[in-house]
């Protein structure tokens, strides 16, 4: 078998250290990987596996350098080894690295997110987003009495039993309907319907109203590619939700983890929260600057619902962790409106040279954004529902990813994932990526 530059098989001889590493890895990690996207399963081949990042840059143990879209999956919004950040970090340290008592980063990095996203009175500190949802859920369903939680096909919210439904990320990468070792107790109260679909919120509503706890919702759907909340005669899907939710006596949870900080200063809500607000926030990535933070928040009568002030329990060992707060908080206040400026441009940017590039070599394709974040679906048409998502050429994404890996881009190994840009994208690092697109597109129009 010939190995060209954008087949998989050529990573034997390109990255012989990771190829090494890695199987040494499938010996004792399944899978080789701590999270399965991470396994390059949906493109193929062996991943390269990272040594040191700076800036918008990895470099692998092979001595490798890639300009990085992954950004460690959003955290890295100002960049790998910020040295602010990583000062931060280091002072935080040297004060010790966990104390299992209240720590004066805690209530910094929480009055930060209150100042920045009005529905938020109250907050608490968890290490995933997972955990920000799997408490999120427990506590409307726990004040509110009732069961059942509704979700929407292709919205991520951590691998959470109850959440494990058409979840979009690594389920649309592996094509899982669900997961095995969820149980049909756990399944039987969560109700999946189609995103964005109206119609079949109000008639679940109609039918089975009196039994929802909550509506959970991705703020914008991004891990099924990035899908803009859809506006009908001038109401938001978002704010929908929530006046469908609160007139049957619901909640709406928004989870903002993907896009908390990232799609605006206020994430998702900063660009559409006008005249309605979500009872409970969802927080994670880019709040821990790259270290294990999850948040979940909102009304304070709700908030006061946790132990030790309520009846819901919910806890955490590390949770509030002192280098975790430290490195969020720093991350935080570098994001200031120059950094979103040089962000949305970052994103503009490559938005129009992805498009231009597979538009030359007619390769059909839509780029979707909400904000500063975006993804490329390789389809001809947009991208509404989860069926939308599933309906691409995940084979053309592949060779355009393969190519662009061999020529130093890292893309995110999925055709389900937005792509990350940070404050160091500058214009020579985005040249790079450009330099590299019209090699990829060709590739991907190969079929
Ligand atoms: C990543 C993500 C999660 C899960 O966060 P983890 O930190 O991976 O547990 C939940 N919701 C959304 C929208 C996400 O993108």
């Amino acid at each position: 078998m010939t190995s060209t530059p954008s087949d998989p098989s050529s990573t034997t001889t390109t990255r012989p250290i990771a190829h090494e590493q890695f199987a040494r890895a499938q010996q004792v990690i399944p899978g080789g990987v701590n999270s399965p996207v991470r396994a390059f399963g949906s493109v193929g081949g062996t991943p390269p596996i990272i040594a040191s990042a700076a800036g918008a840059l990895l470099r692998d143990v092979d001595g490798h350098e890639y300009v990085d879209l992954v950004g460690s999956w959003g955290p890295m919004i100002l960049g790998h080894a910020n040295p602010r950040v990583v000062e931060a970090v280091r002072e935080a340290a040297g004060r010790g690295l966990s104390f299992g008592a209240p720590q004066p980063g805690e209530v910094e990095l929480v009055d930060e997110v209150v100042r920045r996203i009005a529905p938020v009175e109250q907050l608490r500190l968890v290490n995933s987003g997972t955990e920000a949802t799997m408490s999120a859920i427990r506590l409307a369903r726990g004040a509110t009495g009732r069961d059942v939680i509704v979700k929407f096909a292709g919205c991520y919210h951590g691998h959470v039993d109850s959440l494990l439904a058409e979840a979009g990320s690594g389920m649309a990468t592996f094509s899982l309907p669900g997961s095995a070792g969820v149980t049909a107790g756990a399944a039987r109260d969560t109700v999946v319907l189609p995103y964005g679909d109206r119609v079949a919120v109000r008639e679940l509503f109609a039918e089975r109203g009196g039994e929802i706890a909550a509506v959970i919702t991705e703020a914008a759907p991004a891990n099924m590619g990035v899908v803009p909340p859809p506006v009908e005669d001038g109401v938001g899907f978002n704010r929908f939700l929530a006046e469908t939710a609160h007139a049957a006596g619901a909640l709406l949870i928004s989870d903002e983890v993907l896009t908390g900080f990232r799609a605006s200063r206020a994430g998702q809500y900063g660009l559409d929260g006008e005249g309605w607000t979500p009872d409970l926030m969802t927080f994670g990535k880019v709040i821990g600057g790259g270290l294990p933070v999850g948040a979940f928040g909102g009304r304070r009568d709700l908030m006061q619902q946790l132990a030790p002030l309520g009846p819901v329990y919910q806890a955490g060992t590390l949770s509030g962790n002192p280098l975790a707060t430290a490195a969020g908080l720093a991350t935080l206040d570098g994001l200031d409106a120059a950094a979103y400026t040089a962000i949305d441009r970052a994103s503009r940017t490559l938005r129009e040279a992805v498009s231009q590039a597979l538009t030359a070599e007619g390769v059909p394709h839509v780029v979707q954004s909400t904000g500063t974040l975006f993804s490329v679906f390789f389809r001809e048409q947009p991208v509404r529902t989860y069926e939308h998502a599933k309906d691409q050429d995940t084979d053309a994404f592949g060779r355009f990813f393969h190519a662009l890996l061999e020529q130093g881009v890292h893309l995110p190994p999925s055709a389900f994932e937005a792509w990350f840009v940070s404050t160091a994208h500058t214009d020579d690092v985005l040249d790079r990526i450009m330099q590299a697109l019209p090699q990829a597109a060709r590739a991907a129009a190969r079929g």
